[in-house]
């Protein structure tokens, strides 16, 4: 990534580093590498120009399509869950502006991304190749069902919300992998994170969260909404 060329010449420089002061580490995040990945990727560039200048506040922003770019601590906590050291095959559902992915894709060797809605995955698709991310492959689809293709992944996460687990993702995660993903109901979740050791799925949840509908034949249906 050609985060470099921002460098200085970056307006968002300073709200950036006091979003990860302020709602990162003051809130109890702490791998070195999530935080030190937030520092650098230049969230204002993920939404629409008239929004940039809220880009680094504590709340999700409207993308389009009535979707939404994650909260700065939720993109956080959901990375540190993974748990991820950098060399992980990492599978992402819900690419949305992209944000989350260009995180990732500093904290994991190869990342997949799916998103079903066409014109948010080409909009997302511009600002990663603007910014230079390389280790990204994205398409568009219903990602309830994984990407057969390259499974299994070392890392799965799922960035909207779903009534449970797809069991597609499960069958997708390596032995030793972990998976986070917002189970819950369609106005609020609780954030579990999967880890397969080999015999059984262990199961921890703990944050609450609003994520936007998961919507797919392991989702929620479609109904017009979104
Ligand atoms: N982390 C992203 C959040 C995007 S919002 C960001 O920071 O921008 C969640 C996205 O999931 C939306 O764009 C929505 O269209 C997408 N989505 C919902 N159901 C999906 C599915 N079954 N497969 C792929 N993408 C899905």
């Amino acid at each position: 990534m050609k985060l470099g060329a921002y460098e200085g010449g970056d307006l968002f420089k300073k709200p950036r580093l006091e979003m990860v002061e302020t709602q990162l580490i003051g809130r109890g995040i702490t791998d070195p590498r999530v935080i030190e990945a937030m520092r650098l990727v230049p969230r204002h560039l993920f939404v629409e120009e008239a929004l940039r200048y809220k880009a680094y506040e504590d709340y999700p922003l409207p993308i389009g399509e009535k979707q939404t770019i994650s909260q700065p601590y939720m993109v956080a906590v959901m990375c540190e869950h993974l748990g991820l050291k950098g060399d992980e095959k990492l599978l992402e559902i819900g690419t949305g502006s992209g944000y989350q992915t260009a995180v990732l894709s500093l904290l994991a060797g190869q990342v997949y991304s799916i998103e079903r809605i066409a014109p948010i995955l080409f909009r997302a698709r511009k600002t990663m190749e603007l910014l230079g991310v390389h280790n990204v492959a994205l398409k568009v689809g219903d990602g309830t069902i994984g990407w057969a293709d390259f499974a299994p992944y070392d890392a799965i996460i799922v960035s909207a919300g779903g009534p449970d687990t797809p069991k597609p993702l499960l069958e997708q995660l390596a032995v030793g992998g972990r998976m986070v993903i917002p189970v819950g109901g369609e106005f609020g979740q609780i954030l579990r994170t999967i880890v397969n050791d080999g015999r059984v799925y262990k199961t921890l949840e703990d944050t609450p969260c609003t994520f936007v509908r998961l919507v797919g034949r392991y989702g929620w249906p479609e109904n017009g909404e979104n």
